[in-house]
């Protein structure tokens, strides 16, 4: 085994795909190398699935890396990043996969990187537990651009799950990581309800953007249902929220079996959640987060009660980054204060 290989059990804490691209990434961009055991060992098809697979090749070509157990179903790896490489990338993903997960797991290496780097991503943009491209865009790139690094990411077809097919490009212009603070998120200053809808009956955008309205209160004006062109049916329905200093975007998905009402109640409940909590950060945004706060060496923010995504990711950081300290100081029923300091 190489010495100062750091080794890590990917059954652990939330034990899914993310302490596997959480790895990845820190790995790049520390030029660690790390072997992973029990890779998804817990889940019912355990393993690198085709989208975990992509995300560590598209690691590797990043990276440079000297691989082990890159394969299907393999529940080991070893990975071994020799240099940043930055530049014009590629990465298809397959049908079901997020094009969005693999693009978090070679954006911090590309914008800690010495030159700027365009990526075309191909795959789903707009899959179940991942983060949709509205997310990237709106929420959690502006927020690594206060940091420094300019990110632009485009939309140019929609990818649904479990068709995918959609396209997204990515331009990346590195600036050096520094702190920031997000403490308060000010008034609400706008709120908007999209309906996506592909292929489907417009009938059920209708009734997604009536309920949603009901749910939070809000007049019907706030939702629009737009009728987008992908490879295969979709839904998805984002609930934006602009405030002074923060915003956030709430998504759900349709789902052959899940009623229009359901989709609408699942992402209601995680904008009030967020609503009553009156934090900046939501429960999502606060496990991305992590990863440039840590790089960044400093910053706190206020949000949710940590989920099991938040305190893997934080568990991981401390493997890679043992020159900084993530804490966290509940303040309430359901807000954390998570300040990120030198150790
Ligand atoms: P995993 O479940 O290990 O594949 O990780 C999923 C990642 O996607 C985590 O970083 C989640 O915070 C993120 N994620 C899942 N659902 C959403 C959503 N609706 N909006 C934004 N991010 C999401």
């Amino acid at each position: 085994m190489l010495i100062g290989m750091i080794v890590l059990d990917g059954s652990q804490g939330e034990g899914g795909g993310q302490i596997l691209r959480t790895a990845l990434a820190l790995a790049l961009v520390t030029g660690k190398p790390f072997r992973m055991e029990k890779i998804r060992a817990r889940r019912a098809k355990p393993g690198l699935q085709r989208q975990h697979l992509t995300a560590v090749l598209a690691a590797a070509e990043v990276g440079a890396a000297t691989l082990e157990g890159a394969s299907l179903g393999s529940q080991h790896l070893v990975f071994q990043p020799h240099e940043i490489r930055p530049g014009n990338y590629r990465f298809a993903i397959g049908s079901a996969g997020s094009a969005t997960l693999v693009l978090q797991t070679v954006l911090p290496a590309l914008w800690s990187a010495a030159a700027d780097s365009q990526l075309e991503l191909e795959g789903g943009t707009h899959n179940p537990l991942a983060p949709p491209l509205d997310f990237l865009q709106r929420v959690f790139l502006p927020l690594v651009e206060r940091m420094g690094p300019r990110i632009v990411a485009r939309l140019e077809r929609y990818g649904f799950y479990p068709a995918g097919g959609g396209r997204a490009t990515v331009t990346v212009h590195p600036q050096p990581l520094r702190p920031i603070e997000l403490l308060d998120r000010g008034e609400v200053v706008y709120r908007q309800v999209r309906v996506l809808l592909a292929r489907l009956p417009r009938s059920i955008g209708q009734r997604e953007a009536a309920a949603v309205c009901r749910g939070l209160g809000w007049p019907e004006e706030a939702a629009t249902i737009e009728e987008v062109d992908s490879a295969g049916p979709g839904n998805a329905v984002l609930v934006e929220i602009g405030c002074q200093h923060a915003t956030e975007v709430f998504s759900a998905f349709g789902q052959r079996g899940v009623r229009a009402e359901a989709v609408a109640d699942d992402v209601v409940r995680q904008a009030r959640r967020w609503l009553d909590a009156d934090v900046p950060v939501g429960e999502h945004l606060a496990d991305q987060l992590l990863l440039p706060f840590a790089l960044a060496g400093g910053g706190r923010f206020r949000t949710l009660n940590p989920s099991s995504h938040f305190e893997t990711n934080r568990h991981t950081i401390a493997q890679f980054l043992d020159h900084v300290a993530i804490d966290t100081e509940p303040q309430g029923a359901d807000a954390y204060l998570v300040s990120v300091r030198p150790r």
